[in-house]
């Protein structure tokens, strides 16, 4: 690196991003994965900052690491026992350099400011890696969706939507989907925003499609992945025909990226939901994974009941000990340490495409790296279901709506796009093949490059 880049540049650029980073910590105190996800991305930046040093005399990154506002507010709701409980809401409104705030909704018991701040924080380079006018966001509750009546799901919404349709708009932030949060929690709270400030369909994506949602968003977040993996796996003389993948959970995103890894030839042996995995080396049935998990709500393991020839195995951890030559992490972050990192690489895999967000620990990114294994990271490869998003957003302000097949081209070009700017990226700052560098230096500059044209705000 030093040979093609001033080595003193790159020293004052490292010196920066770590002065920057120990203030992130020693401001944000306990909030691991919020650093976790500063540091994954001020690494990558060393050499774009030591080529632009104007990013560091302008401040940029001690004012991106700094949300724009963070709300924090109270959720009060009754339950089917006529109990009160109460949760706690959170927006994220992180940066609106390139447009209205856009990123989904999550509801897990784990949500707090820190994942949150990750999760928003990612978001920003994301959207921008997109081509779309949007900026980043994100939000949720520490509310459990699991085991709950459809009517208790509905009443919480309808709070959480009282409280957070105050920050949000059209034209200013607009959320969607993630964890816990699909078409009914979406279609409940488009409901209440409705009734408190009229028909502003572009207020929410990820809407039912007969009230103004865009085909293939559901699909778009899964898709978008494995079309990504595929442009990787191809440029390295590789395909997903005729391999073996392994897909963690059974949600929105695993759900779609194994129906379409399957289309392309694959044969999807394993995956997973919170409690546990299924693996059978024949291959599984999606069908039957789809209805368990989205129409009928049940868990992995009554995959068996239609299935008995399968595996279930108690432990979602475990699952990255089945030998495959893909593996998309589809589930939650973090899922992926190092040690199932060394095992994946032991067992022989070629690729691995990040469907979740950060589910892979540094030291787990590092060790496919320095094992050459080839590597899509999140904010690239998962960025087909906020593209949609967008695409949802430009449909509805025209009142029109575009084929299935019209949106999945587009979302196609949009992640070829992607991966050719990563590429590209990294080719320039000496990186070569090197996809977190190459995601991170071209979603940071064009953010970058807007803040400076917006001036000190
Ligand atoms: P869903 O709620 O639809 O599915 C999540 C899946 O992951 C479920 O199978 C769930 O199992 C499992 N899971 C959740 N939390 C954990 C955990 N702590 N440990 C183990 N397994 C867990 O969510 P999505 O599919 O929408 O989201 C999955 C990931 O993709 C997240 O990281 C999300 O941020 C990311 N993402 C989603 C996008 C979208 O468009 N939906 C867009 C971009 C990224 P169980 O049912 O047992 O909880």
């Amino acid at each position: 690196m030093k040979s093609v880049m001033d080595a003193k540049g790159l020293d004052t650029a490292e010196k920066y991003v770590n002065d920057v980073y120990n203030l992130v910590v020693s401001r944000n105190p306990s909030e691991d994965e919020f650093h976790q996800a500063v540091k994954e991305i001020f690494d990558s930046l060393v050499p774009v900052l030591a080529k632009h040093p104007e990013y560091m005399e302008q401040g940029i990154l001690e004012r991106m690491v700094e949300p724009e506002r963070l709300v924090m507010f109270r959720v009060p709701w009754v339950d089917d026992n006529h109990k009160i409980q109460v949760n706690r809401g959170f927006r994220v409104q992180f940066n609106s350099a390139l447009g209205p705030y856009k990123g989904g909704l999550r509801f897990h018991p784990s949500v707090n400011a820190s994942i949150i701040k990750f999760l928003g924080f990612e978001q920003i380079l994301k959207n921008a890696l997109t081509g779309q006018p949007i900026g980043g966001g994100k939000g949720g509750s520490d509310f459990d969706p699991k085991g709950k009546s459809d009517q208790e799901i509905m009443r919480f919404t309808q709070s959480f939507m009282t409280e957070l349709y105050k920050y949000i708009g059209p034209d200013a932030d607009v959320p969607a989907g993630d964890i816990g949060v699909g078409a009914r929690e979406i279609g409940y709270m488009f409901g209440q925003y409705k009734r408190i400030r009229g028909n502003e369909a572009g207020v929410l994506t990820g809407k039912g499609i007969g009230y103004g949602g865009s085909l293939a968003r559901t699909e778009a977040t899964g898709y978008g992945c494995v079309y990504f993996v595929d442009e990787m796996l191809k440029d390295n003389d590789l395909s997903f025909e005729g391999s073996k993948v392994v897909v963690s959970g059974s949600g929105n995103v695993s759900i779609y990226a194994m129906r379409k890894a399957k289309e392309l030839g694959a044969t999807v042996v394993a995956c997973s939901d919170s409690n546990g995995y299924i693996y059978d080396e024949k291959g599984l049935d999606i069908d039957t994974v789809q209805r368990l998990k989205e129409v009928e709500r049940k868990r992995i393991k009554d995959y068996l009941n239609d299935h008995p020839d399968a595996v279930y195995v108690e432990g979602c951890r475990d699952i990255w000990t089945v030998p495959c030559d893909i593996a998309l992490p589809c589930a939650t972050q973090n899922e992926i340490d190092e040690e199932s990192a060394a095992l994946l690489v032991k067992n022989g895999v070629k690729a691995i495409g990040e469907g979740a967000n950060m589910p892979s620990t540094l030291e787990a990114i590092e060790c496919f790296q320095k094992n050459g294994v080839l590597f899509a990271p999140a904010k690239a490869a998962n960025a087909g279901g906020v593209a949609v998003s967008a695409l949802e957003m430009a449909q509805n302000s025209m009142r029109m709506s575009w084929s299935f097949e019209e949106v999945d081209a587009k979302l196609n070009d949009i992640m070829k796009n992607i991966y050719s700017s990563c590429v590209q990226a990294a080719d320039e700052y000496g990186y070569q093949g090197n996809l977190v560098v190459g995601a991170n230096a071209a979603g940071f500059r064009k953010v970058a490059d807007a803040m400076i044209s917006q001036g000190i705000v």
